[in-house]
């Protein structure tokens, strides 16, 4: 045991009895490289995040040019800071109008505590709904409408009036009133599953909110950034949420997150009293700078294609004893398996042959494959191949 990997297992408070464990040297494009000269292809993206593979070349050079400009000035919100402004400037481009704001925050469960207290603070009601085997984070705001009592349980009580429905359920729609502050759902439940929501119902969903004031809020921290096929999945259901989430695969594996809204939404964080939701490193300055070189390298890619793509070979690829269901949507994929035993002996297996792999947090019998989008062609065949095998080897 090397000296780092004692005091990890000494000093860092850990997750579980289980951890990994891989002690890192370094990381490159689709992969990672051990202290003990391993390498390790990454088909989960450090969880949806290295959508343009580790250290894009994009990335590192905007992060190493904003480090000899500043870095931490003054909190949120009150200095321009280049950065800052041009990636939010880049990223309501992409945007519809009634998404022209933006309050950056530095991870995926910030992002959704905001959007809840914006949708309260907004619409001044508190009923929350939300769905089962969702996920939104592990911040007490964001667990209360996280769809899952074993997560939940140790932690009441939680936020109140939250109405948990079964994701795609029509029984939604009555849920939905004129008590309602906001609907928070991730238009393809990751954690959950990867269950991909249903485009009519999504839009039986948005025209309910309309009708009774209530807020829709879109987790995309997982599905955005071409994870799930278009940039955002809300553009490929044709609904726009009144509050998007973001963060993950955003800053190009820097931490930054965001929630994005219109501005007469934003309106009501500025007053009564000013100052009532604010950060001192959001939209760090050096994550900004990343985070809009890795929007402008995505952009100029055509990842539509190529999550298009890494969909396609799943689906024709993995087949046979032991798999259920492939299911996602371009480059978020769930490889939906028998049994956890299975799942178990698969991940493993490959594992050993150097592909990393992973569950989900709701689902032990599910195979999460979420691949750099950059991914080759030829390499990501023969890491499918080689799952298939370990699948029919072990069904
Ligand atoms: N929402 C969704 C849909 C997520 O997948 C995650 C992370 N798995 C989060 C929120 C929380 O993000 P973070 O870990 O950055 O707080």
């Amino acid at each position: 045991m090397t000296q780092d990997s004692d005091s990890f297992y000494r000093h860092i408070a850990q997750t579980s009895d289980a951890p990994m464990g891989l002690e890192i040297d370094y990381a490159e494009g689709c992969h990672i490289h051990t202290k003990d000269g391993k390498s390790y292809l990454d088909l989960i993206s450090g969880i949806a995040v290295s959508s343009l593979g580790h250290r894009h070349p994009a990335v590192i050079a905007a992060i190493k040019k904003q480090l000899d400009k500043h870095l931490h000035v003054m909190v949120y919100g009150e200095y321009i800071q280049e950065p800052q402004s041009r990636f939010a400037k880049l990223l309501t481009d992409q945007l519809p109008d009634s998404l022209d704001r933006v309050y950056f925050v530095n991870s995926g469960t910030e992002a959704n505590e905001g959007a809840l207290k914006l949708a309260k603070k907004y619409t001044g009601r508190s009923k929350f709904v939300a769905f089962k085997n969702s996920y939104h984070g592990d911040t007490h705001g964001s667990l209360s409408v996280t769809g899952r009592d074993v997560y939940r349980d140790p932690y009441k009580p939680l936020l109140p009036d939250v109405h948990f429905i079964d994701f795609n359920d029509p029984a939604v729609l009555s849920e939905i009133d004129t008590e309602t502050a906001a609907v928070i759902m991730e238009p393809i439940q990751g954690e959950g599953g990867v269950i991909p929501a249903d485009k009519e119902w999504l839009k039986q969903v948005r025209k309910k909110c309309n009708e009774t004031g209530a807020l829709l809020i879109f987790d995309e921290i997982q599905t955005g950034f071409y994870r799930a096929g278009s940039l955002f999945a809300f553009q490929y259901y044709d609904v726009v949420p009144d509050i998007l989430s973001l963060a993950k695969a955003m800053g190009g594996g820097m931490p930054i997150g965001a929630f994005v809204s219109s501005t007469e939404i934003f309106e009501e964080f500025k007053h009564n009293p000013p100052l009532n939701h604010v950060t001192t490193f959001g939209g760090h300055p050096v994550c900004c700078a990343a985070a809009h070189a890795n929007l402008e390298a995505l952009l100029s890619g055509d990842f539509v294609s190529k999550a298009e793509q890494i969909e396609k070979s799943a689906r024709t690829m993995l087949k046979g004893d032991g798999i259920v269901e492939v299911r996602g949507r371009g480059g978020m994929i769930g490889l939906q398996l028998r049994d956890s035993d299975l799942t178990q002996k698969v991940v493993e297996a490959c594992f050993k042959k150097g592909i990393i792999l992973g569950w989900t947090l709701h689902s032990n019998s599910l195979i999460r494959i979420a691949p750099p989008l950059i991914i080759e062609q030829e390499l990501l065949e023969e890491s499918l191949r080689m799952i298939q095998s370990a699948v029919q080897r072990f069904a």
